[in-house]
C-alpha cells in the first residue's frame, strides 16, 4: 500500500522546500489520518506529531469540536466572498479576536497563510506613509532582522535574512535595512551572556544606529517576536522586544510583529507579546489560528493605520487587496472552535506544565556532547547539534546531522523535521505529560545513535 502511494507520489508531485533527488530514495510516511498527537500511516504504523504538522496544530487531530463546527459550517454553505458580501463567522471571528490580541489592535484583514499574512502588513504600512497627514511619503523601506523568516512570498522573502532558503532569490526581491538579531549561543556582537544581564541587550543598539541613520525612510520595523523560528528556535535575550517597541515609538514608526509561529499559545501566552507587554501596530497571525485545520490568516491593524485609508472612493485611499478565499466560512468557524478549546481545555495552563517538564528533559539532552545549545520558549524548542561543544564549530553540512537524528527519532515513532542541524520540538499544546516523554526520549537515543555511527 505505502510502496504504491510513494511510487505514485514521485510521479507526479513538487514538494515544498524538497530536493527530490533525495525525495526519490526516501522512504517517506504517507499519511492517512490523526487522533490527538498521533499520525496514522497508510500500514497502520503510529508516530507522534512532533512539529503539529508544520507547527499550525493545537488542539490535537481530529478534535470533535473542531470536526462538528466545520460540519455544521459546510451544511450552511462552504465558501462566499468578503469582497462585497459579509458572514457571521468572519464577523464573529474578528470580534473574538480582538478581545484576546494586544492592546490597542482593532481591526481585522483576513487573508490566507503566514506569507499574505505579512505581504499584506507590509502593503498597509507602506500605504499608511502615504496616506496618512500629513503624508512621509519617503518612508518606504523596512527594517529587516538577519536570520529573519516571514514566508516565502516576494515581499515576505524580501524580509528574509536566511541565506540558505533567500539567496537564490535576491535579484528579484526589493532591498530592505538588515541588521543583527540576538543569537546568544553565537552572539553577533561576540559579547559574553552576562554582559546582557540587567540591563537592556546590548544588541538593540544596531537598531538603534539603524533608526538614527535612516528613520525617514522607514516603513516599519518587522520582527518575529521572542523567537526566530526557522532559523532554528533563536530566542531573544529578555527586554529585546519591548526595547525594540521603545525603538519604534523614539524614531516614530511602524512595529510589524509577525506571530505566524508564535501566536496561540506557543510560547506560553496566547501572544508572544504579551509576555513583554508590547502592541505592535500590525500583527501578522496564521498557522494556529484555525488550531491546525484549514489556510487561514489575519492581519491585525490599529485604528491609526485604518483611519489612514478612509476617503471618498476617487481619492484611491482604499486597500487594494483581497483573495478569493479570504476568511473562507468554514476556516473562520474552525478558528471559532479552537479559541474555545483554548478555555475548555485549559490550553495554556497545559502548555507551562509540558514546557516545564521539556525544560528538565532538554538540560539532560543539553549534556550530549554533540549539543552546542537547547532553546526553547513554552512548547517552541530547538536543540543545536555541533562538531565541537567546545569551539561551537557546526557540523559539515554535507553531513545532514539534523536530518540523521529525525530519521532516527522516526524508527522511534516520532516525526521531527530539523532545521539544518537544529532538531525542533514543537508538539501540539495537548501534549500529555506521557507523550512528552516519549518526544524527548525519542530524541535523545537518536542524538545518540547517530553519534556513535559517526
Ligand atoms: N512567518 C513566520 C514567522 C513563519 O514561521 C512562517 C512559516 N513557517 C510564515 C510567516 C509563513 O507562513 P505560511 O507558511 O503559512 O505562508
Amino acid at each position: 500500500m505505502m510502496a504504491d502511494w510513494r511510487r505514485r507520489d514521485r510521479e507526479v508531485l513538487w514538494h515544498p522546500f524538497t530536493q527530490h533527488q533525495l525525495w526519490d530514495q526516501e522512504d517517506f510516511p504517507v499519511i492517512v489520518s490523526g487522533q490527538g498527537c498521533w499520525l496514522t500511516d497508510a500500514e497502520g504504523n503510529r508516530c507522534l506529531d512532533g512539529i503539529s504538522s508544520l507547527w499550525v496544530n493545537l488542539h490535537g487531530h481530529n478534535r470533535p469540536e473542531i470536526n462538528s463546527a466545520i460540519r455544521e459550517q459546510l451544511d450552511r454553505i462552504a465558501h462566499s466572498t468578503f469582497l462585497g458580501l459579509s458572514h457571521p463567522p468572519g464577523i464573529e471571528l474578528a470580534e473574538r479576536l480582538l478581545a484576546l490580541v494586544p492592546a490597542g489592535l482593532s481591526r481585522v484583514f483576513f487573508s490566507d497563510n503566514g506569507s499574505t499574512a505579512v505581504e499584506v502588513a507590509l502593503k498597509m504600512a507602506f500605504q499608511y506613509w502615504n496616506q496618512k497627514q500629513p503624508a512621509e511619503p519617503e518612508r518606504k523601506t523596512f527594517i529587516a532582522f538577519v536570520n529573519a523568516y516571514h514566508g516565502d512570498t516576494v515581499g515576505s522573502v524580501s524580509l528574509g535574512g536566511m541565506d540558505l532558503f533567500h539567496a537564490a532569490y535576491r535579484p528579484l526581491l526589493f532591498p530592505v535595512i538588515r541588521v543583527p538579531a540576538p543569537y546568544c549561543y553565537r552572539c553577533p556582537l561576540e559579547l559574553p551572556p552576562d554582559k546582557c544581564r540587567d540591563q537592556k541587550p546590548a544588541c538593540l543598539h544596531p537598531l538603534e544606529d539603524a533608526l538614527s541613520a535612516r528613520a525617514p525612510e522607514v516603513a516599519a520595523v518587522v520582527i518575529e517576536p521572542l523567537v526566530q523560528g526557522a532559523a532554528g528556535m533563536l530566542t531573544q535575550p529578555a527586554g529585546y522586544l519591548r526595547g525594540v517597541r521603545e525603538l519604534c515609538d523614539r524614531y516614530q514608526t511602524l512595529l510589524i510583529a509577525d506571530e505566524v509561529a508564535t501566536g496561540f499559545g506557543r510560547t506560553g501566552t496566547l501572544f508572544a507579546c504579551e509576555q513583554e507587554q508590547v502592541s505592535p501596530d500590525l500583527l501578522c497571525l496564521g498557522k494556529g489560528l484555525t488550531g491546525g485545520y484549514l489556510p487561514l490568516a489575519a492581519t491585525v491593524a490599529t485604528e491609526e493605520v485604518f483611519s489612514a485609508f478612509l476617503g471618498p472612493v476617487q481619492s484611491e485611499k482604499t486597500f487594494f487587496h483581497g483573495h478569493s478565499y479570504t476568511a473562507n466560512p468554514l476556516a473562520c468557524v474552525a478558528a471559532l472552535a479552537s479559541l474555545e478549546l483554548f478555555e475548555k481545555d485549559q490550553t495554556l495552563a497545559n502548555v507551562r506544565a509540558r514546557a516545564e517538564q521539556m525544560a528538565k528533559g532538554l538540560a539532560e539532552i543539553r549534556k550530549l556532547p554533540q549539543v552546542g545549545e537547547v532553546r526553547q520558549r513554552g512548547l517552541m524548542a530547538g536543540i543545536e547539534l555541533v562538531k565541537d561543544k567546545q569551539t561551537k564549530e557546526p557540523f559539515d553540512p554535507r553531513l545532514m546531522m539534523g536530518r540523521q537524528v529525525i530519521l532516527a527519532a522516526r524508527k522511534r515513532g516520532a516525526i521531527l523535521r530539523p532545521l539544518g542541524d537544529v532538531v525542533v520540538l514543537m508538539p501540539p499544546l495537548c501534549i500529555s505529560g506521557e507523550e512528552t516523554d516519549l518526544l524527548l526520549r525519542a530524541v535523545q537515543e537518536s542524538i545518540n545513535e547517530v553519534v556513535a555511527q559517526r
